[in-house]
């Protein structure tokens, strides 16, 4: 993603009252910030946001956490999320990489990742939000039948995350490399990226991996 200096997000996403504020204070401790004992379901890499916020309008019974590393994007979900009423729906400014330090094990039941960077570069696989790192960290904090549930338009990005997915013990539920054109179509949200690449005649690839705890 191209990123724009948006000035004075940075102070904005500081004192922001959907953004959570020190949000290692909530690991192991999601449920009492929520006052509910619902699921949790993160996106990680929420970009502008328009995904969770969609999702979390349809499913009430469903906490959702949006996670983003830069505040010049994560502006952008805020502002959508103001026009909505979704006391089911926060924000947190994260790098993924630290994502145990704010749940704890088998906390969170579903991960959505979302056209996340591709990091083309060999030497850089480890930095790609589907890598058998990455996928170690999410299996920490999943319950058991916990989910990843991952989109893009990149083939070889959706390739490399199947094959880290077997390497890493993962079962495969289902895949498909032309989402629109699939069984999966139905209760599609598009996310931003998806809308983009998808107007482009680009299939959409997305997988659902499962932990076998
Ligand atoms: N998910 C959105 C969509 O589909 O429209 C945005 C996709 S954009 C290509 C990838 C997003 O992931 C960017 O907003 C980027 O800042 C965020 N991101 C990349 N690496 C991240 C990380 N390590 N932790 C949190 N967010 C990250």
């Amino acid at each position: 993603m191209r990123l724009r200096n948006v000035r004075g997000s940075r102070e904005e996403i500081a004192q922001n009252e959907y953004v959570v504020q020190d949000s290692e204070q909530y690991k192991g401790k999601w449920n009492e910030f929520f006052q509910n004992d619902n699921p949790i379901h993160i996106e990680i890499g929420m970009g502008k946001g328009k995904f969770i916020c969609c999702l979390a309008g349809e499913n009430p019974g469903i906490n959702y956490l949006g996670i983003e590393k830069y505040s010049s994007v994560l502006i952008r979900g805020i502002e959508k999320r103001k026009e909505l009423f979704l006391p089911n729906l926060y924000f947190v400014r994260l790098d993924a990489e630290y994502i145990n330090d704010v749940f704890d094990k088998e906390e969170v039941d579903r991960i959505y990742l979302n056209f996340s960077d591709p990091w083309p570069k060999d030497r850089h696989a480890k930095r790609r939000l589907t890598s058998k790192e990455f996928l170690a960290r999410y299996e920490k904090l999943l319950k058991k039948n916990g989910e990843v549930i991952f989109k893009t338009d990149n083939r070889e990005l959706f390739d490399f995350s199947l094959e880290e997915a077997e390497i890493a013990g993962w079962e495969i539920k289902n895949y498909t490399y032309d989402l629109h054109n699939s069984e999966y179509m139905e209760g599609n949200v598009m996310t931003e990226y998806e809308e983009k690449f998808s107007a482009l005649g680009n299939p959409i690839h997305r997988m659902v991996i499962q932990q076998k705890k």
